[in-house]
């Protein structure tokens, strides 16, 4: 089955990880790569003519118009104190996801505290996030309705919960039957307005919507989509085979909430948790490149200040 053959890849391991990566020279270099794969354009005029220094971080001083720009300023790690093989351990722990935060106070270098390590994770879950959201679903959509902090995903049972985030699961769907790309998105409530929105935003115009019998998705109507509820079906009807791969992820996810990260503020940042999950489930086909790849995300997102990580999100 096809989820053996993604469990059992070969990824990239931690020591072929650290012979590509292990030194802030190697680290310096596969980051100019990203940032610029065709060389070095000044960030303020495009310009292409430039010279280099090294202060001891390489810098870059474009010859037209005198501007100097670090490797990192512009990217997630602008500012940053850290060595760039600090960097570039969380990354890969990170798109491994063998161990997520946990592995990085684990594995941690001197001097990474707990702060630290949680700055690197939300920094680089923001990046997936951002980079998640460039994407949106078509053909066979299966969509279901889920909390995080709810029975479905973990957490609290009960609805008297405060610590609980209701979110659209959606999964679509190969020619064969075979799930493509997931997203999961935290939303106020599963009202047919926001499930219209919902639709408009993440669903091609001319996919099909596989759900439950729940009156709202009969919104995603208002996004030219064509809308199948499983016939004669309540809420029982997403056990029904039509569900399996919603309900794969929705399982998978709750085995991840309950192992490493066990409760987190679901209603702060339920958003970048779920896109991080999203992000690694549609990437889950090469995780060998998935350090690279998002390294090119984290390199493509731009400063992530403390404060805005930690401010509320709002959906
Ligand atoms: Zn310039």
């Amino acid at each position: 089955m096809a989820q053996n053959r993604i469990q059992f890849q070969q990824g990239l391991s931690l020591p072929a990880f650290l012979a590509r990566y292990g030194t802030e020279a190697q680290c310096e270099s596969a980051l100019e790569e990203a940032r610029w794969p065709d060389g070095f354009r000044c960030p303020r005029c495009g310009g292409g003519a430039h010279c280099v220094l090294h202060r001891p971080r390489k810098w870059f001083q474009c010859q037209v118009c005198r501007h100097q720009a670090s490797l990192t300023a512009g990217t997630v790690m602008q500012g940053t104190k850290l060595p760039l093989t600090t960097w570039f351990l969380a990354i890969y722990l990170i798109g491994q996801d063998k161990t997520g935060l946990s592995a990085l106070e684990l594995k941690r270098q001197p001097g990474v505290s707990y702060p630290t390590a949680w700055a690197l994770h939300h920094k680089l879950m923001k990046a997936m996030a951002e980079r998640e959201a460039h994407y949106t679903l078509d053909g066979i959509v299966q969509v279901d309705d889920a909390y995080l902090g709810g029975e479905r995903t973990g957490g609290k049972v009960g609805r008297g919960s405060e610590n609980k985030v209701a979110f659209v699961a959606a999964v679509s769907l190969d020619d064969a039957g075979h799930p493509r790309r997931a997203k999961l998105t935290p939303v106020k409530t599963s009202s047919a307005e926001v499930m219209g929105q919902w639709a408009r935003t993440w669903l091609a115009p001319g996919s099909t919507v596989r759900s439950d019998g729940l009156g709202c998705f009969r919104a995603v109507t208002q996004a030219d989509c064509r809308h199948e509820p499983t016939v004669g079906g309540g809420r029982k009807s997403r056990d029904l085979p039509e569900f399996q791969w919603v309900n794969t992820v929705l399982g998978n996810l709750k085995t991840r909430l309950s192992g490493a990260h066990h409760a987190f503020a679901f209603v702060r940042y339920a958003e970048r948790y779920l896109a991080a999950f999203a992000y690694r489930f549609n990437r889950r086909f090469d995780l060998a490149a998935l350090p690279k790849r998002l390294l090119v995300a984290a390199v493509g997102y731009g400063p992530a200040p403390l404060c805005s990580l930690r401010s509320a999100e709002s959906h």
